[in-house]
């Protein structure tokens, strides 16, 4: 049942493109979903009535769907009138493993921000990738290639290619990786720095390549199982300490950024 509204609410109310990041319960019979929007990047709302049966909104509001949103001012949180899908991105869907890349696309995008503003690249970034998933892509380059430009889009580009301890160029050879410092390290600075982990030359390159790549270069590259386990190894590696240190406030982005303002 929709009652006509007052025009004041009318006024009130404001349309969201977003993907649909998680949802948890609220009350008896609502949802808050964390939602990450074209406009004005991460955001929460409360569905209401969503868990009832027969509810319209419901199966528009499941994670990594890209919907298109009816929202009014609420008290707290803005309330979710209206859920239209525009991609339910539905090959990801029809298998576990699809859904496992898809989670984990959203999740490390959701540990990656807060509620700052827009975002327009990291928007399209999110919904390439899903894109990419649903495609005759490789699964893992599509994976490894989001992590090193989401790094970058939220403020934590690693530094490939001088060493992060002396600033000597980093040279065709095997390299070491500091997550504390950041980034690669020569043979000579690693091999006595606490903490960083040997990488292969090749790795680093494939790294330094999405880096510097759109997605079109980037799908140069094949991965072999044993080099797409060691990019994950030092990626994960470097945002597990990212996320564990929580380095991830507004704080402290922000000095990182009044630091290093080409980054
Ligand atoms: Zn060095």
């Amino acid at each position: 049942m929709t009652l006509p509204e007052p025009i004041h609410h009318r006024q009130r109310s404001f349309r969201l493109e977003a993907v649909v990041l998680r949802h948890n319960d609220w009350g008896e019979a609502d949802r808050l979903i964390g939602l990450y929007t074209l406009e004005m990047g991460k955001l929460r709302a409360l569905a209401k009535g969503v868990r009832k049966l027969r509810s319209r909104k419901a199966g528009h509001l499941e994670p990594f769907t890209r919907v298109n949103l009816l929202l009014a001012r609420g008290r707290d949180l803005p309330l979710i009138t209206q859920a239209d899908t525009l991609e339910a991105y539905l090959p990801l869907r029809e298998d576990l493993a699809g859904a496992t890349y898809a989670s984990y696309v959203v999740e490390l995008l959701d540990r990656f921000t807060y509620e700052e503003g827009e975002n327009r690249a990291l928007f399209r970034l999110l919904v390439d990738t899903l894109a990419r998933l649903c495609q005759d892509q490789d699964r893992d380059l599509v994976v490894r290639y989001y992590e090193i430009r989401l790094l970058d889009l939220v403020g934590f580009r690693p530094q490939l290619f001088q060493c992060v301890s002396c600033g000597a160029e980093i040279r065709p050879e095997d390299q070491y990786f500091s997550a504390s410092l950041g980034g690669a390290l020569c043979p000579r600075c690693g091999s006595h720095t606490e903490g960083a982990q040997p990488i292969s030359l090749n790795a680093l390159k494939h790294l330094r390549h999405f880096q510097r790549s759109n997605f079109q270069e980037a799908t140069r590259a094949r991965l072999n199982p044993a080099l797409n386990r060691e990019l994950e190894n030092v990626v994960q590696h470097y945002m597990t300490y990212l996320l564990e240190r929580g380095l991830n406030t507004p704080a402290f982005l922000r000095r990182l950024r009044k630091e290093n303002p080409a980054s």
